[in-house]
């Protein structure tokens, strides 16, 4: 009923050097090769409640929507189960994802700058974002994900700049 692809490696943040600050070098990949590529997914004609109980027992917010071939058709998150309640009270968990998901995805590849990710979060109004190999799902990055990471980076930068300073 629902998918889950690869597992993480359990690693923590990437190495920040004086050679990486630039803004926006760190890549969608570094977050992934950190954090997994997990990603839960579900199909079109699967209900509401069904995925109301899947985002609850697995903590999440969202789950990808896919064809039989793997390619992303949508994505569901509790906010369109909020909407879909609010419109059409409890009657509206018995409707099928493709009803309520969105189907015109942001999505980004390993190549996608952090920095990237974050604009289109931020003007998207979105928390999650697919990331595509190939034309096929390879992982996600949630505003947590990016959260973290960019905490973790500017952590590095600071470190990076005193080490520097410290030795010119
Ligand atoms: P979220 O903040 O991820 O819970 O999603 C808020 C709304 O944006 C919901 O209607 C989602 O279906 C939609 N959404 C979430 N992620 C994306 C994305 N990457 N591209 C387009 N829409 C999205």
């Amino acid at each position: 009923m629902f998918g889950r692809a690869s597992a993480s490696n359990g690693s923590i943040a990437p190495a920040v050097t004086i050679e990486n600050l630039q803004e926006g070098q760190m890549t969608v990949g570094r977050i992934l090769a950190v954090k997994g590529h997990d990603v839960v997914t579900t199909q079109p004609h699967r209900t509401l409640a069904e995925i109301a109980r899947v985002l609850a027992d697995k903590g999440i917010g969202a789950v990808i929507v896919t064809g039989a071939d793997g390619s992303v058709l949508g994505i569901l998150s509790e906010r369109d189960i909020i909407r879909a309640l609010a419109r059409g009270g409890t009657a509206a968990l018995g409707d099928a994802v493709s009803r309520h998901m969105t189907a015109k995805v942001v999505t980004a590849t390993e190549d996608t700058s952090v920095v990237s990710v974050m604009e289109d979060m931020t003007e998207g109004r979105f928390r999650h974002v697919p990331v595509l190999k190939a034309g096929k799902l390879h992982g996600l990055v949630s505003i947590g994900d990016v959260v973290k990471h960019r905490l973790a980076e500017v952590e590095g930068e600071h470190q990076a700049l005193r080490e520097y300073i410290a030795t010119a």
